[in-house]
């Protein structure tokens, strides 16, 4: 079968959604191609147990580690990508993010822009993404030219205990930027939404926030199942031609003048790797060699801190500190953000226990826990890439930076003792768990060193943009999914030619 349109965007995650959003006003016919289906609602959405300790919603895709290992990709493929799962903490990045800047272990060369250059555009992604935030509690918070639309998500009473602790032991806790309907999302149960599937509309993911709105105009479409194998070009290389996929086991032909990929930053790199042609034989859109490269995925750990009092949060989600994030006085290098996790059941714990235990005692200790989630920069370096063998893909990431990151859980277990915790236990996530990864299209003025320009179009070829995490030339240290969502929305401007 063959299709046509103006625009094809392939991916439905943060990325691709954000774009067809900035797309759908302009009457441009916009095609949606997405591998994956609409996550369905079942018993299961709000179950510990079948999420943590089953892998329920878990694919059974693997992927090679350098390691010579088959690992299970920690990539969700459904409509609205990874978000579906996400713990909607919206952060813009930091302004310092976006200068080039000394680090413990190296070096970020920063942005090509400024944060102000950014800045409308996250504004717009917080209104797509409808996100909840409190300007003034957080000094690293950088400049915003309207406030947040909506006050930020409550703290329950046991954080709003935590957060006066934490005040008391000489930190700035502040409350986290959050795309969620807290009232929807505990109207279909009282759990925490951090790693849980959103079936409904309590987390303003990419499919509730800008894909739905997207769909309300008749000119974009999405089509489910389409699984995109190759793009392929006309024979100078300089247009893409046609965009190849399956669904339902039949291989199928879309026709476009522009197109976009937005499937995330492994998936990406391997779809243009996989492109190779005789105008692009390294892979298309990669004369500078620099698709797959620059791996980047944060460095992160959680940390149980224990408290004398029973935890009887639901949620728990609300709280942050950024006091480690730049310059720090004692190692005079940006450390990171600490953040809280969704509230831990027994159930989750268990599914992360180090050792087998009773489930008595992981209960007892999951009553009286706080899970934090500690983040450092993990910075850009070319041979950090994701490769394509035998059709196989293959993760090489070369972590960095975790200098930085044992500093962060140090200065973070130092501020616990202080605002009274009595146990600090941690859990540093491997090398295969990429839930931030980006890095492996990076954006760049110089065709030579980097793959998209500004405004994500291919330096190589004029009809190709990319709009997902892999144009992010560095990770910072905050969650990812604004900075892509606000880089699309500003790539669908730039399609829109203005
Ligand atoms: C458990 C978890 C919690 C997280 N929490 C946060 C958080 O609180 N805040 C935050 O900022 N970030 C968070 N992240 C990270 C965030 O979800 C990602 O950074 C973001 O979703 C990436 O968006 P993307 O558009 O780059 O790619 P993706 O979300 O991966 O979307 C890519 C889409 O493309 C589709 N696709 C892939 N290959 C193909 C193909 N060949 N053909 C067609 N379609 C294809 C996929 O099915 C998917 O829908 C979390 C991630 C996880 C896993």
């Amino acid at each position: 079968m063959q299709h046509t349109a103006d625009v094809v965007i392939i991916g439905s995650g943060i990325g691709g959604s954000s774009l067809a959003c900035s797309l759908a006003e302009s009457g441009l016919k916009v095609i949606i191609l997405e591998r994956g289906g609409h996550l369905k609602d079942s018993a299961e959405a709000r179950d510990d147990v079948a999420i943590f300790q089953r892998g329920f919603y878990r694919p059974g895709e693997e992927w090679l580690g350098t390691d010579g290992e088959s690992f299970l990709a920690n990539n969700y493929y459904y409509v609205g990508g990874n978000s579906k799962f996400f713990g909607a903490v919206m952060y813009r990045y930091r302004k310092e993010d976006f200068e080039a800047r000394p680090h413990l272990d190296g070096k970020s060369p920063g942005w090509p822009c400024t944060y102000e250059e950014l800045e409308p555009w996250y504004e717009r992604a917080e209104k797509v993404f409808r996100v909840r935030g409190a300007l003034g509690q957080d000094p690293t918070e950088p400049f915003h030219s309207k406030p947040y639309a909506y006050p930020a998500v409550p703290d329950e009473a046991p954080i709003a205990s935590v957060r006066d602790r934490l005040k008391r032991a000489g930190v700035h806790p502040a409350s986290l930027p959050l795309a969620i309907d807290i009232e929807a999302w505990l109207h279909r149960a009282k759990t925490g939404w951090d790693a849980f599937p959103n079936t409904g509309v309590g987390k303003i993911d990419a499919e509730v926030g800008p894909l739905t709105e997207a769909l309300r105009h008749p000119n974009v479409t999405l089509i489910t199942g389409a699984n995109v194998s190759r793009l392929e070009t006309d024979e100078t290389g300089t247009r893409v031609t046609a965009a190849v996929f399956v669904k339902e086991g039949f291989e199928q032909r879309i026709s476009a003048g522009m197109f976009a990929v937005a499937t995330g930053a492994v998936q990406t790199a391997a779809l243009l790797l996989r492109s190779a042609n005789k105008a692009h034989p390294t892979g298309l859109a990669n004369s500078s060699d620099q698709v797959g490269r620059n791996f980047m995925n944060h460095n992160t750990s959680a940390m149980l801190v224990l408290d004398y009092r029973r935890n009887a949060s639901v949620y728990q989600k609300t709280i942050a500190f950024n006091d480690f994030y730049n310059a720090d006085n004692d190692y005079r290098a940006p450390l990171g953000n600490v953040q809280l996790l969704g509230h831990i059941t027994g159930n989750i714990l268990k599914a992360n226990f180090p050792a087998p235990a009773p489930s008595w005692l992981v209960r007892l200790i999951a009553r009286h826990a706080y899970g934090w989630f500690l983040t450092s920069e993990d910075l850009p370096n070319p041979e950090s890439r994701v490769m394509v063998r035998e059709d196989r893909i293959v993760v090489n990431w070369i972590r960095s930076n975790m200098r930085a990151h044992q500093a962060l859980i140090k200065k973070t277990k130092d501020v616990m003792r202080k605002a009274g915790f009595p146990v600090v236990l941690t859990h540093t996530f491997g090398r295969k768990t990429t839930s931030h990864q980006c890095g492996t299209a990076r954006l760049g003025h110089d065709p030579k060193t980097s793959v998209v320009d500004l405004n994500c179009r291919s330096h190589d070829v004029e009809n190709l943009y990319i709009a997902d995490a892999s144009v992010l030339p560095t990770s910072a240290a905050v969650n990812p999914a604004l900075t892509i969502a606000a880089l699309a929305i500003k790539a669908g401007a730039s399609i829109r030619g203005v």
